[in-house]
């Protein structure tokens, strides 16, 4: 029998690479506050767009930014 731990260790690159390969193709997700009714002009977590750019895409161009300033 596998152990717990190293099928867990062994899922988890997977489901983050998923998650990556996710935000790569569509990096603009819903808005969580306004989801409900669709757009919502006064919402103020994504200016009224309905859409929120992904956590793993705003990590991505965090290190893009952090990276370009460094080499600079
Ligand atoms: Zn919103």
């Amino acid at each position: 029998m596998i152990p717990l731990i190293v099928l867990l260790g062994l899922c988890l690159p997977i489901i983050t690479l998923c998650y990556f390969t996710r935000c790569l193709i569509s990096p603009w997700g819903t808005c969580i506050r306004c989801r409900p009714g669709g757009k919502n002009r006064t919402c103020r977590a994504c200016d009224g767009t309905g859409m929120r750019p992904r956590l793993g895409w705003q990590l991505y161009t965090y290190a893009r930014r952090l990276h370009r300033n460094g080499t600079r």
